[in-house]
């Protein structure tokens, strides 16, 4: 077991400071890594709360998660992964720091001192971290604002091993992670939406998350006749032009070769299937450079919570297999295909390989 730093720090302020930088940087996954920057600093400041804030995608939801530190009043601090609110206090504040790249520095409704400091990446703000405390928090602004440019550092690094060196998609190697996270957030968004009744009453229908593979249709000809470089453009191209086509809230990989595979929040199956063939629809009317025509097969199951991802990845590629022996450039969902009994016998296991 490690030592921890505090107990050899004998009490130097600058020891305590790099244990905390050491002890948060020390982490490879994000929710892990941002749990331990807010506990560090609430830590190592007399706060009575530290938020983390990333960076939500639009207008109308500015801040698209939360984790806060907050002191409780029997001693120690306890973490949460909150819905973010969208407006009002304290999102004014958030947004100004994010879209100023400026500190600011205010008083909340309740009377704290309120210090919100920009993450930045590049020239943007990525997030934000607020710090609330009963006094002036302004002799501890520029270490809290050391904390939130290595924060922004490490967080680019970590980002850059989750994606797919061609693509820019996320790899296969940050799947399960990203899965966790979309069940996570649709889980939370469905019970604010619901005030929390469904999830009393049990009910498993919250969050419906589609898992879909595509498999680029006779690639191996491609790369035959026009070489390996057309072959990778067509790769490339196809993942530009996947990220175009669907919600910025889906989340989308490059499993390996010319194996995509797709996570997508929808209402129902039919919303799912209709997202997926327009998209197939989309390719096959598509003109690439030099290679022409180039079609799609797309195989998609439903995933919830209480799935073993494996497994969901398996009924998607039973539906894949389903595709590209039936003519190609098709979709079909595994539920429908199960109801119909059309899948194939337990022998004829698809291509993917489990984890
Ligand atoms: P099917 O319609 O059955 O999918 O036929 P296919 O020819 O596409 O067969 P399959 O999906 O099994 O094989 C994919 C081929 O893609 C195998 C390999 O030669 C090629 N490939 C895999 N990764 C890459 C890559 O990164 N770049 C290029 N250019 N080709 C790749
Ligand atoms: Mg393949
Ligand atoms: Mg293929």
């Amino acid at each position: 077991m490690r030592t921890p730093w505090h107990a050899l720090a004998g009490g130097f302020p600058e020891t305590r400071l790099l244990a905390s930088v050491a002890e948060f940087t020390h982490h490879r996954d994000i929710d892990a890594l941002d749990h331990s920057l807010v506990l560090s600093l609430a830590e190592l400041v007399p706060v009575n709360s530290v938020t983390l804030c990333k960076r939500g995608e639009s207008l109308q939801q500015p801040i698209e998660s939360m984790v806060v530190c907050s002191r409780k009043t029997e001693g120690g601090f306890v973490v949460d992964a909150l819905e973010p609110p969208r407006e009002g206090d304290p999102v004014d504040s958030i947004v100004c720091a994010m879209e100023t790249l400026e500190v600011v520095s205010d008083i909340t409704d309740t009377g704290d001192c309120r210090l919100v400091i920009p993450i930045q990446r590049d020239s943007s703000a990525i997030g934000a971290l607020m710090l609330e405390a009963n006094d002036s928090l302004d002799a501890v602004r520029v270490m809290i604002e050391g904390f939130a440019r290595i924060y922004g550092n490490y967080i680019a690094l970590l980002n850059e091993s989750e994606r797919d060196k061609l693509t820019g998609l996320y790899n296969r190697r940050s799947f399960e992670q990203r899965l966790r996270r979309l069940l996570k957030l649709s889980r939370q968004r469905a019970r604010a939406a619901v005030g929390g009744e469904d999830e009393r009453r049990g009910r498993d229908d919250d969050s419906k998350i589609y898992l879909a593979i595509l498999d680029i249709d006779h690639f191996k000809r491609i790369n035959d006749t026009y070489g390996h470089v057309y072959g990778d453009e067509v790769i490339l191209m196809l993942a530009q032009l996947m990220r175009a086509s669907f919600r910025q809230s889906d989340v989308l990989f490059r499993f390996g070769g010319e194996e995509f595979v797709m996570l997508i929040a929808a209402e129902n199956e039919n919303v799912a299937h209709y997202a997926l063939d327009r998209f197939r629809q989309f390719i096959a009317d598509h003109a690439f450079p030099q290679v022409g025509h180039v079609t799609v097969s797309i195989g998609y199951a439903r995933i919830t919570e209480n799935d073993y991802p494996e497994i969901v990845l398996d009924r998607a590629d039973k539906a894949l297999y389903f595709a590209k022996e039936n003519g190609r450039n098709g979709v079909h969902g595994y539920e429908s295909l199960a109801e119909r009994g059309q899948l194939a016998p337990p022998a004829a296991l698809g291509s993917i390989d489990l984890f």
